[in-house]
C-alpha cells in the first residue's frame, strides 16, 4: 500500500499545494469560530458567508476585477457552462456566436452550445493542425454582428495554449480557462465571461467560477429555470440553494496561496514558464526520442503530452516513473501517449525530478 505522498502529475483533479492541505486538515474538525466542520456548517451562516465572500475577494484580487463584473461559484463543472453560456447569453439573442475550435474541449463547447443557439465555427484547428496549434488573426473572421467570441485558452489534452487572448475585433471574449485559471495574469475587461472548473488549478472537483460582465447578466431570459439563470444565482450571490461549501472553502485557500506565498498572478506566471522549459528543454534535446505534440509558440505552461518511439516504451516508462514516485503520466484516453500537468501547485521539485528520470531513461533505452 502506497502511503508517502508522489510527485502527481494528474490533469485532473489534479496537485493541491501541500499548505492547502494541510491546513485544510488542520481546520478539518473545528472550523476556528464555528465549533464544527466546513463539512457540517450552514451556508446561511455568518461563518460561510465570510468564506464565499473571502473566496470571491481574493478572486477579484487575483485577476484585477472591476466592480462591474459578478463572480458566480457554482456546481455541474465546466461542461455544464459550456451549455449554460448560450442558454443565457445566446438564445434569445437573435445573433451568431463565433467559436475558435482548438483542441477537444472547444470542439465540445461549440457543440454543447449548438444546443442552444446558433454556432459560428470560425477556424477548426483539428482540419488545420490536427489541433498543434491556435490560429493566427489572419486565419479567421469575426463576424461583426456575433454576441461572443469564443475560445478554450488552454487546450487540456493536446497541450495547446493561446500566448494571449485572440483577436475579437473588439467583441466581449467568452473564455473556458479550466486549467490554466490563475496560471497568468489576465485583461479580464476583454472578457464577458471567464469560467474554470476548479479541479485542474484551482481546487478540488465540485465548484465552477463563473466571472461574468454585469451587462451580460442582463441577458438572461426570465423563462430558465432557477438553477440554470446566471443573473438569479447572481442576485443571489451563488447560494440560490445549498452551494458546494467545502469546495469553497478549498478555493478560497487555493486562492489565499496565491496572494500570500507565491504574491501573485505575476510571480506564479514566472515560476510555471520555468517549470514548463524544463521538460520542454529535455523534449527538444532527445533526438526525437521525445515527441511534443503543439507548435512551439503555442506549448501549454500546464498540460506536457509526449510520446515515445512505441506504444511499449510508453507504458514502460509509465510503469517505472510510477515506481520512483512519479504518478499518473499517463496521456487522455482518447488520445494516448503520455502526459505530464504541471500545475501552478506542482512544485519545481517535481518537475525536475521528471526531467532527471526522462534523460536517463532515453540513456537505456534509446
Ligand atoms: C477538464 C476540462 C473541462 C471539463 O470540466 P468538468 O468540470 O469535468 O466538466 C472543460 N474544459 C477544459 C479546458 C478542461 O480542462
Amino acid at each position: 500500500m502506497m502511503n508517502e505522498r508522489v510527485y502527481n502529475f494528474a490533469a485532473g483533479p489534479a496537485v493541491l499545494p501541500l499548505p492547502v492541505l494541510k491546513k485544510a486538515q488542520e481546520e478539518l474538525l473545528c472550523l476556528p469560530g464555528a465549533g464544527a466542520s466546513i463539512l457540517e456548517i450552514s451556508h446561511r451562516s455568518k461563518t460561510f458567508d465570510a468564506i464565499i465572500n473571502g473566496a470571491q475577494e481574493n478572486i477579484r484580487k487575483l485577476y484585477n476585477i472591476p466592480e462591474n463584473y459578478k463572480i458566480l461559484l457554482m456546481q455541474g463543472g465546466a461542461l455544464t457552462h459550456f451549455a449554460m453560456v448560450p442558454m443565457n447569453i445566446l438564445r434569445n439573442s437573435g445573433k451568431k456566436a463565433d467559436y475558435i475550435v482548438t483542441g477537444t474541449w472547444s470542439k465540445k463547447a461549440s457543440g454543447e452550445a449548438k444546443t442552444q443557439g446558433e454556432v459560428n465555427v470560425v477556424w477548426d484547428g483539428k482540419a488545420e493542425s490536427n489541433f498543434t496549434r491556435d490560429p493566427l488573426p489572419s486565419e479567421y473572421k469575426i463576424d461583426a454582428d456575433a454576441k461572443y467570441v469564443y475560445f478554450t485558452s488552454n487546450e487540456t489534452i493536446e497541450g495547446v495554449q493561446w500566448p494571449a487572448e485572440p483577436e475579437s475585433n473588439g467583441l466581449p471574449l467568452v473564455c473556458d480557462s479550466s486549467s490554466d485559471v490563475f496560471s497568468r495574469p489576465v485583461d479580464i475587461n476583454r472578457y464577458g465571461v471567464l469560467f474554470a472548473c476548479a479541479q485542474k488549478n484551482a481546487g478540488p472537483a465540485g465548484v465552477t467560477m463563473i466571472i461574468i460582465r454585469d451587462d451580460l447578466l442582463e441577458c438572461s431570459g426570465d423563462d430558465l429555470p432557477t438553477m440554470f439563470n446566471y443573473k438569479k444565482q447572481a442576485a443571489g450571490n451563488s447560494m440560490v440553494n445549498t452551494p458546494p461549501c467545502f469546495a469553497i472553502y478549498m478555493l478560497k485557500l487555493v486562492t489565499e496561496w496565491l496572494l500570500n506565498d507565491i504574491g501573485g498572478l505575476e510571480a506564479m506566471k514566472k515560476l510555471n514558464e520555468e517549470k514548463a522549459a524544463i521538460l520542454y528543454e529535455v523534449i527538444d534535446a532527445s533526438d526525437g526520442f521525445y515527441k511534443g505534440h503543439a507548435a512551439k509558440e503555442y506549448r501549454s505552461m500546464m498540460n506536457v503530452p509526449f510520446r515515445l518511439p512505441s506504444e511499449e516504451l510508453d507504458n514502460k516508462f509509465k510503469a517505472e516513473a510510477q515506481e520512483v514516485g512519479l504518478s499518473t503520466l499517463g496521456g487522455h484516453r482518447s488520445v494516448g501517449g503520455l502526459r505530464a500537468s504541471i500545475y501552478n501547485a506542482m512544485p519545481k521539485a517535481g518537475v525536475e525530478k521528471l526531467a532527471a528520470f526522462m534523460e536517463d531513461f532515453r540513456k537505456k533505452n534509446a
